[in-house]
């Protein structure tokens, strides 16, 4: 039984089991009028119904902040690594479409273990979007639902979820559920009434292009007037990148203690946005004009990640940056249109 229907009662105990169990729960809850991932200890504050998360599930396989390695003076270095198993409850399509993306770039080439354990360590359950954020354009990222990369996907169909466990560790989970009885048609019918809404009203903002257009239109775009007017305004906050789910690039440091006898390695998350990203040794900054880090981040996402994971756009459409930007400039959508308007695509 893949497909199964379970109602909300039911699902909250097995929540309630979850939580009691070795496994770290962690769930989207409400802070104040916003909404966040983090350990989830009540059932009763797991909200399914939320419309976007501040920051993306992306931390907990990818921490703010994490170290890498300790040292000593005579001694080995030793990798630092903790295998906490843990539960993801509540991912919308558009960051587990983000999270999939994330697997593929810290797996190939230089194999990310840190990253990596955790994934594997990590069980996801996602679910579709009930409430969609004042922002989010998933629809013209083709984002709005996704299917694959979760063990779990739960779908709202009223008094009950429809429960999509194609993995064997969501298959564990189901296991779990008191009451789970395979979905019938009508269920069905309505989980696609739900996915195919969601396909169209996930879009508050309309990129006019297929997102399959954006490396080719960048190619011709470098020298644009876009990046200078934006960039006029542009604070060099980093926001647009703390808050989006496809950035992933960090800085390495390493701390040593007072005695010069030991220390760690640690990594942190970086922006392209921010005026020191691009400084390296000898204090020069290849990056230093505003109007160039703004657009390197616009092609990050339409150019320069697709060629490196098959041609998927790096822009999900979840809508946070354009929420966080208090300059209105982070836009992607906004950009990407203004390019369109004076670019011939042949
Ligand atoms: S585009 Fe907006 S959010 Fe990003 S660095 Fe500039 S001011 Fe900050
Ligand atoms: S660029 Fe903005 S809209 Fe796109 S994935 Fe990142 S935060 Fe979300």
């Amino acid at each position: 039984m893949s497909v199964s229907t379970v109602t909300k009662d039911q699902f909250k105990a097995f929540v309630s089991a979850l939580v009691g169990s070795d496994q770290k729960v962690v769930g989207v809850q409400a802070k104040g009028d916003k909404f966040a991932f983090g350990e989830l200890i009540d059932a009763d504050d797991l909200r399914l119904d939320y419309d976007v998360t501040i920051l993306p599930p992306k931390k907990y396989m990818l921490p703010q902040k994490e170290t890498l390695l300790q040292f000593e003076v005579g001694g080995a270095a030793q990798t630092v690594e903790k295998g906490v198993r843990k539960v993801l409850l509540g991912v919308h399509p558009y960051d587990m479409v983000a999270i999939n993306q994330m697997d593929e770039l810290f797996s190939q080439g230089e194999y990310d273990t840190h990253y990596m354990n955790r994934r594997k360590n990590t069980t996801i359950v996602a679910c579709d979007v009930v409430t969609p954020s004042e922002n989010v354009f998933a629809s013209s990222m083709n984002t709005a639902t996704c299917d694959k990369g979760f063990d779990i996907l739960l779908t709202d169909i009223g008094d009950s979820y429809v429960v999509d466990a194609p993995t064997d560790k969501g298959q564990a989970l189901v296991a779990m559920m008191d009451g789970a009885a395979e979905a019938t048609d009508a269920d069905l019918d309505k989980r696609k009434a739900v996915q195919e809404k969601n396909i169209a009203d996930l879009n508050k903002h309309e990129l006019e292009c297929k997102p399959s257009y954006l490396p080719k239109l960048l190619e011709k775009a470098y020298e644009h007037p876009v990046w200078e007017e934006k960039a006029r305004l542009c604070y060099s906050c980093g926001s647009c990148n703390q808050v989006c789910p496809t950035c992933y690039c960090f800085d390495v440091q390493d701390e040593v203690e007072w005695d010069l006898k030991s220390g760690c390695r640690y990594r942190a998350w970086d922006g392209c946005l921010l005026e020191n990203f691009a400084t390296v040794a000898g204090d020069h900054n290849f990056r230093k004009k505003r109007a160039d880090r703004f657009r390197h981040r616009l092609y990050r996402k339409g150019k320069y990640v697709p060629s490196k994971i098959g041609g998927q756009i790096a822009c999900v459409g979840c809508g946070r940056c354009v929420s966080a930007c208090t300059a209105h400039i982070a836009n992607p959508v906004d950009v990407y249109n203004t390019i369109l308007e004076t670019t011939e695509l042949s």
